[in-house]
């Protein structure tokens, strides 16, 4: 026998789970659980369910596959080619600081006044997280605690447009389109500075103080972009003095 399909059931089901496509809950390459789960989870039938998950695999919001159903990389369409163009581009290096700059402190802002428990316990496990891979002295793990505790923040600003946005750049960043982050974290010094300047921002988003959480976030923006400066600098000398050296100097005599 034909299962029963009701296609109302399936259109509010998929408009929901767009809905939380949308807010970020559901995130860019996370796996769903089976169906039969989410079905029972949903109080829905396993058909109108799959009805569903048809709807959103045909406008690109999730993709279908036989180890299961993921979040589709969406915003991967526009900043794929862009991170192509803007790898190893020095000015849009730059640019992407000076967005960072403008956008960074009003999203910490947001955050400070918008996030919900839920999000406050999530950054508080992340500075935890950040701590010990610092304690650890494991500057990978510390870079994931970094790039994770600025994605939680945009998604406790509660603007979608935000979240995508800078949730699609930090994927950029993950990748090592604008920088090496682990260029960054191993000079000497600068492991200290940042925990800091994290620890800052995630206190004054914890203690809800909107100005605080703003100055935070600037401030390590620009202290992170005066850091590349200086590693850029400093590439620029020892590339221009191996230049200046000749063959006799690489030899002994
Ligand atoms: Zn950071």
């Amino acid at each position: 026998m034909e299962p029963i399909r009701n296609p109302k059931l399936a259109d509010a089901i998929a408009e929901h789970l767009e809905q939380m496509i949308l807010e970020g809950v559901l995130r860019p390459g996370e796996k769903l659980a089976a169906e039969r789960e989410l079905a029972e989870k949903l109080e829905v039938s396993r058909p109108s369910l799959r009805e569903a998950l048809e709807k959103l695999q045909k406008r690109g919001l999730i993709e279908i596959t036989k180890t299961g159903t993921v979040v589709a990389q969406f915003m991967a369409m526009m900043t794929e080619p862009l991170a192509a163009m803007m790898q190893s581009n020095e000015q849009a290096l730059i640019d992407y600081l000076e967005y960072r700059g403008l956008v960074e402190g009003e999203a910490a802002r947001l955050a400070a006044i918008r996030a919900t428990e839920v999000e406050m316990d999530a950054i508080e496990t992340c500075l935890n997280r950040m701590r010990n891979a610092h304690k650890l002295d494991d500057p990978t793990a510390e870079a994931e605690a970094d790039i994770d505790l600025h994605v939680l923040i945009y998604e406790a600003a509660h603007n979608v447009v935000l979240m995508h946005v800078m949730r699609a750049f930090s994927e950029m960043l993950h990748g090592g389109v604008f920088y090496s982050r682990l260029q960054l974290y191993t000079r000497p010094g600068v492991r200290d500075v940042l925990l800091e300047q994290h620890l800052a921002i995630g206190a004054a988003v914890l203690a809800r103080n909107p100005d605080l959480a703003a100055e935070a976030a600037t401030n390590h923006v620009r202290a992170t972009a005066a850091t590349l400066a200086e590693i850029r600098e400093e590439q620029v000398r020892v590339a221009r003095a191996l230049r200046r050296m000749g063959r006799s100097e690489f030899v002994t005599h």
